[in-house]
């Protein structure tokens, strides 16, 4: 299984400054590699007795160290797989033209398109926040790198932000599961609770962060724009941000992590279309968080540690139904905290009650259920473990 890792990294000015001269060369060999071809495909229909053959991406590379290299010498004072990529890259893109699948590639301006390059070689991974890279040495990330073999990097920018990202070939690992199954309802007021009676809360770190920039933005919402206090105040918002979005990520990999190691079957509600309609314009704990992070870092993680992610359809009203005897309520609003059953006079916790209709639900369609996972059926002593717990408890 081979997934994508992609990561900001934490460079000074030096390495910025390195980095931005690979990328440069990269779209220099880029820019003289189309410029090259597109004259090809011109004289060759003017021409037809002395057609060129039209170069492969080691042809060009090779023309380039013989033609382009020697009069640009600050080639050599980067890595020649910067340009060696951005060449088979550009090969690539007039194959895709040549089978009619894409545009015929562009012309590539500074500080327009994204800048990027790639890298081989020797490339390892050193702890957790390091990576060693071919002529840069050891940089720094922000977040904690998988502990994984890597053939070659590609490193980019996005605004003043640089990233790197590789392929990681993965063998899903088959963890010991503990728990057979788990439904896992996403709400407005705790961010995930889950039928065995865990809730997870948007962390408290996260809300008074939030809030402060909130305030921020309100008491700083006269300053004069480009005025060297706006600048600065702009600054601070954006570091703000970035804490914000560090705290949520790392949130979201321990619940994910914790649910595709834990359960053999984790069952989850599409929430694209209904979550819109549930909570009204998506508000709450999940619009905090992010319900599309959390799905995507549950869809890796669940084929990595080999569990079976079930994601139930949205029109299933898995809070508007008894998960004890199946009686629909359809008078049920958001207040309604409790879900009180007018048929078998079951008494639960609402969002208790969805998770375990979305366990039901999912577990109906997963294949596994016929070998080793039963439906359970809840009981009294579920619904009274509905409190929360603190993350670490799983780190
Ligand atoms: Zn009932």
């Amino acid at each position: 299984m081979l997934l994508g890792f992609k990561t900001e990294l934490d460079l000074n000015n030096e390495q910025r400054t390195f980095a931005a001269k690979h990328a440069g060369t990269a779209r220099h060999a880029w820019n003289w590699g189309l410029w090259l071809t597109q004259n090809i495909l011109d004289h060759n229909p003017a021409n037809p007795s002395e057609k060129l053959k039209f170069p492969s991406a080691i042809d060009l590379h090779k023309l380039l160290v013989a033609m382009v290299k020697p009069e640009n010498p600050w080639y050599y004072e980067t890595s020649k797989s910067s340009p060696q990529y951005a060449l088979r890259q550009l090969r690539e893109a007039w194959d895709r033209t040549f089978k009619k699948k894409a545009k015929p590639p562009q012309f590539k301006r500074k500080g327009r398109s994204q800048d990027s390059f790639t890298l081989d070689g020797t490339i390892k991974i050193l702890g957790s926040n390091h990576i060693q890279v071919p002529k840069f040495g050891v940089l720094k990330t922000f977040e904690s790198l998988p502990q994984v073999p890597v053939k070659n990097v590609t490193i980019s920018r996005q605004s003043d932000k640089w990233f790197i990202s590789f392929k990681i070939e993965i063998e899903p690992q088959s963890t010991e599961k503990t728990n057979l199954s788990v439904g896992v309802d996403l709400g407005v007021k705790h961010f995930a609770t889950l039928s065995d009676g865990l809730v997870f809360d948007v962390p408290e770190e996260y809300k008074k962060l939030k809030a402060k920039i909130a305030k921020l933005q309100y008491l700083n919402r006269n300053k004069q724009r480009g005025s060297q206090a706006y600048k600065d105040f702009q600054k601070r918002i954006a570091g703000l941000h970035y804490r914000l979005t560090g705290i949520r990520k790392n949130y979201l990999h321990h619940l994910t992590t914790y649910l595709a190691k834990t359960f053999k079957v984790v069952c989850i509600e599409d929430l694209n279309v209904k979550g819109m309609l549930k909570f009204g314009k998506l508000a709450g704990a999940v619009a905090m968080l992010g319900f599309y992070e959390f799905r995507r870092q549950l869809e890796y993680k669940c084929k990595l540690y080999s569990s079976d992610l079930q994601i139930i359809g949205r029109w299933e009203p898995s809070s508007r139904t008894c998960s004890k005897c199946g009686w629909k309520d359809d008078e049920l609003t958001l207040k309604n905290r409790v879900f009180n059953c007018q048929n078998c006079g079951h008494s639960i916790d609402r969002d208790l009650n969805a998770a375990l209709n979305i366990e039901r639900i999912g577990l109906s369609s997963s294949s596994l259920r016929l070998i080793d996972v039963e439906v359970p059926t809840p009981t009294d002593e579920v619904s009274n473990k509905h409190q929360s717990y603190p993350m670490s408890s799983f780190a």
